[in-house]
């Protein structure tokens, strides 16, 4: 199902798309050096509960996962990458944490992620491929207005993960949100120009590059949900909310303006 928003469920989309980005920038400040992952899922419930909000991932049970997931953030560190559990681990100097929230506030929902790095100590290609998705992910975004193609955000987020020389996963990509977080259309992290549905105004993407540094392949942790990469290397996840305009493509998951 393709949800097209009318002008006042956009208005809604924005205030939940800067709640998600709000929560994530106050779990990035508090995700320091001996930080646990359990505290900053309990940190995400209160902060979406005092908003009058609903997580989309507490619930959440689809086929590839065990179950429902239990939690209200994923948490990936370093080889982890979708889908991070949270589980009782403290950050370490030199972690690369992904942060993925979504949830619905006014019947809309909205969906973002940010990779950064713990402490003070920045691995070089960990610092490389956090760019390379946030370069992938303004790309994709550039290449989005009415009258485009899903292919033309999906070549355009795979041409900069290419010229980076990562290798490009296309089990899980960006789609539509709406009403619900997963929705139509899919949107591959590669592909042609020129293909796929037509965007149009009231269209909601999420769109979500995301890298290993060697592989394609993912392995599914013993917990049941968390994806690593397949040769323990690191990874990184970018991913805003955006909403198809008149003329373009407006980022939904920004703050809230002071
Ligand atoms: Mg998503």
């Amino acid at each position: 199902m393709i949800e097209i928003l009318s002008s006042t469920e956009l208005r809604r989309a924005r205030v939940t798309g800067s709640l998600v980005a709000d929560i994530l920038q106050a779990l990035k400040t508090r995700s320091v050096v001996g930080t646990n992952l359990l505290d900053i899922d309990r940190w995400a419930q209160a902060m979406i509960v005092q908003e009058g909000a609903v997580s989309c991932y507490v619930d959440y049970a689809p086929s590839f996962g065990r179950g429902p997931f239990g939690h209200y953030i994923c948490t990936a560190v370093n080889d982890a990458v979708l889908h991070g559990l949270p589980h009782d681990y403290r950050l370490a100097d030199g972690d690369l944490l992904t942060l993925d929230l979504a949830v619905v506030k006014d019947g809309i929902a909205a969906d973002a992620a940010i990779s950064f790095i713990v402490g003070d100590h920045k691995p070089p290609e960990s610092v490389a491929m956090i760019s390379a998705t946030e370069r992938a992910l303004a790309a994709g975004i550039a290449a989005a207005g009415p009258g485009a193609r899903i292919g033309d955000i999906s070549h355009a987020i795979g041409s900069v993960l290419s010229e980076a020389g990562y290798p490009i996963n296309t089990e899980f990509g960006g789609h539509g949100i709406g009403s619900t977080m997963h929705q139509d259309p899919h949107v591959s992290n590669t592909g042609r120009p020129g293909r796929g549905y037509v965007l149009r105004p009231g269209l909601l993407l999420a769109l979500e590059p995301w890298i290993m540094a060697d592989t394609a392949h993912l392995v599914t942790d013993a917990d049941g949900w968390t994806l690593r990469s397949a040769t323990g290397s690191r990874a990184a996840h970018s991913e805003h909310t955006i909403a198809i305009t008149d003329h373009g493509a407006d980022i939904l998951t920004v703050p809230t303006p002071a």
